[in-house]
């Protein structure tokens, strides 16, 4: 038996979250498998049943799960809160809670999708990498930080630090290389190192940590050029391995070669169960119209069912359910194309559940 904690959140998060319930549902029966899914609440929803983001009865739900599923959370009714009660902060929580360092952001191009990509349908058509990005560390986390008055009183300074130590750099090298391995077996790691002693350490740390796999390719590539590769050559990436500001930067950068934010699912995995979620938020101009696109979800799924169980079959039919739906000509409003058939976000997740069967 397989224990999940599926928070849907708020906005077209409970829309999305219904889809992947329906997957893992229609998973289990068909492979015989128990998947005991509880439902918790997290962000405004949270608060305005608990007072708060998060309560600990849920984190504490989430981390004896097996693993955790999360629709999204935010929107316009929790604007106005003091950043500590936002529902954004429920989220940073549960990730803190899980442990949870390494996101992997699979980036990859289904079926013709490449047509709404602004980039060439032929630099980006038949994409498959993965961003490997540290998620608990580097200088959004770095002391000190802060703004502070300048001595001489002319102004004030804003600092922020990046501190990386070698157990950090080991331990997401390490995932970055067994993902690598499930792959092509190519790591690009991203860093900057002709400048920063943090990137200096980082590219020494992984070095070390490649000596243990030593049947994966490692290349190292300043981040400056990374960017650019990733617009001018896609396709040469399998893995890229890189720090927590500059995959922040470079994963949303590469979501937009795949079309739509709404294709981009993700895994965020550590110490304990890890939390898939779709990588957009919670869509306020959309929630509650039944148009979102639930396949982000539906591929977190895919993620989850491969990463948390070692069910790899079960992880392949939900990609292979995705690219038939879309094959058939199935399209959500935001990846719509002429001549193709629109349908919402429920008849979406039900197509997926009549290929995987
Ligand atoms: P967003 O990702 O919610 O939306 C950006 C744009 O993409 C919108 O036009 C939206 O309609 C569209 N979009 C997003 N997901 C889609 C989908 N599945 N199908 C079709 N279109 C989709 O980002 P935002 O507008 O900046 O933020 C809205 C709220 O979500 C905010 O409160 C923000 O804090 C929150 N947020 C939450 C998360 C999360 O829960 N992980 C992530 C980002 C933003």
């Amino acid at each position: 038996m397989y224990r999940i904690t599926v928070f849907r959140g708020d906005g077209i998060g409970v829309e999305v979250a219904e889809q992947a319930i329906k997957v893992v549902r229609k998973l289990g029966e068909k492979h015989h498998l128990v998947f005991e899914i509880e439902e918790a609440l997290i962000g405004g929803v949270s608060i305005d049943k608990h007072g708060v983001p998060v309560t600990p009865e849920a984190l504490k739900q989430a981390k004896e799960s097996d693993a955790v599923f999360l629709g999204a959370v935010g929107g316009p009714k929790w604007d106005g809160l003091e950043s500590s009660k936002r529902p954004e902060k429920g989220l940073l929580s549960l990730r803190r809670e899980l442990g949870a360092y390494a996101n992997l952001r699979p980036v990859r191009v289904f079926g013709d999708l490449a047509k709404k990509s602004t980039l060439k349908e032929e630099i980006v058509s038949g994409i498959d990498f993965v961003i490997v990005r540290e998620l608990t560390g580097g200088i959004y986390f770095g002391e000190p930080r802060g703004i502070f008055v300048l001595p001489d009183g002319r102004g004030e300074q804003g600092i922020n630090t990046e501190v990386y130590t070698t157990p950090e750099i080991e331990r997401i090298a390490e995932k970055a290389f067994e993902c690598a391995r499930r792959r092509k077996r190519r790591l690009t790691s991203v860093d900057k190192a002709n400048v920063l002693e943090s990137s200096q350490l980082w590219r020494k740390v992984v070095e070390e940590v490649h000596k243990r796999y030593p049947d994966v390719t490692l290349d190292h590539r300043y981040v400056d050029d990374c960017a650019m590769q990733l617009i001018r050559e896609p396709k040469q990436f399998d893995v890229i391995l890189t720090n927590n500001m500059f995959g922040d930067i470079l994963s949303d950068e590469a979501a937009m070669l795949t079309g739509s934010i709404g294709m981009l699912a993700s895994a965020s995995v550590g110490d304990h169960c890890a939390l898939y979620e779709p990588v957009h938020g919670s869509a306020p101009d959309i929630a509650g119209k039944d148009i979102a696109n639930p396949l982000a979800s539906i591929l977190s799924v895919a993620m989850m069912m491969e990463h948390s169980f070692n069910l790899l079959e079960l992880s392949q039919s939900v990609e292979n359910a995705v690219e038939k739906t879309l094959g058939d000509g199935f399209r959500s409003a935001d990846i719509y194309q002429e001549g193709m058939r629109q349908v919402g976000c429920s008849e979406m997740g039900d197509l997926i559940v009549e290929r995987i069967a």
